[in-house]
């Protein structure tokens, strides 16, 4: 088993990417304790094995696991992690539940049974005590939620923020991304490090923020959108899904 390759942003927050759209998973610890929040482990069956044996060798346990939205690629456990519970929000749970036929069929073909059967079990919660706050909104995913890391003053921004991807806001529309959006906003400008869910961590979260604020900008004043992430895999198909949204949520003249 090839060793994941780790980045410690601060003391107790580590992020490690998959080779698939550079998926964070992210690990949340507490001083002093061996016990571990597990966010979003990501992605393909080996890099989920590689998580858990990576985990065990540094003597952690997970005490929790946290899915931000209900996303198949951010619903996924591996046996290795334990039995510990595992949560989202209300509303992602819910659409975890109810979704999981098509949530399976997005994982593609070729997984286990036994990481199958692990998607998206999760339980409703809108408390993240001791590990942080959440900051719960309907951008990109119905319930999609932020984890604010108070002591480290890092953001886990699930799938916002990202410098590899465009504000994806078709699944819930532009008010409701809008809305997150500004929600996000008194977190970022607190935060030391945002951790998007796909991309690189950024010690610089406003430039982040005011990225995607300048994007949905563009997308409302129907103006083009002059961003450096139009250049990467699958943006403008996204782009051109996001101008449809935009323009069904007008008013009929
Ligand atoms: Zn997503």
């Amino acid at each position: 088993m090839t060793q994941r390759d780790w980045t410690d942003l601060t003391d107790s927050v580590r992020v490690c990417h998959s080779a698939l759209y550079a998926t964070a998973s992210t690990v949340v610890s507490r001083p002093g304790s061996n016990e571990v929040l597990l966010v979003d482990p990501a992605w393909v069956p080996s890099e989920l094995a590689g998580l858990a044996t990576d985990l065990t060798d540094a003597g952690l346990t997970v005490a929790a696991g946290f899915s931000t939205h209900a996303h198949h690629d951010h619903l996924l456990w591996h046996p290795g992690f334990g039995a510990s519970p595992r949560y989202a929000s209300p509303g992602a749970t819910a659409l975890a539940e109810r979704e999981r036929p098509a949530l399976l069929t997005a994982l593609g073909p070729g997984w286990p049974t036994e990481l199958t059967d692990l998607l998206g079990r999760v339980s409703a919660t809108d408390t993240l005590e001791p590990w942080g706050e959440l900051v719960i909104h309907n951008a990109h995913s119905t319930g999609h939620a932020a984890l604010w890391v108070p002591d480290d003053r890092v953001l886990l921004a699930g799938d916002m923020l990202s410098d590899l991807e465009l504000p994806l806001l078709q699944e819930t529309g532009f008010a409701a991304y809008d809305a997150g959006l500004t929600a996000l906003r008194p977190y970022v400008e607190r935060a030391a490090i945002v951790v998007p869910g796909h991309g690189s961590p950024t010690g610089a979260p406003m430039e982040r923020w005011l990225a995607d604020r300048r994007y949905l900008d563009a997308l409302a004043a129907g103006t083009d959108a002059d961003d450096e992430r139009l250049a990467n895999p699958d943006m403008p198909q996204a782009h051109a899904a996001n101008l449809t949204a935009v323009a069904e949520s007008r008013p009929a003249e």
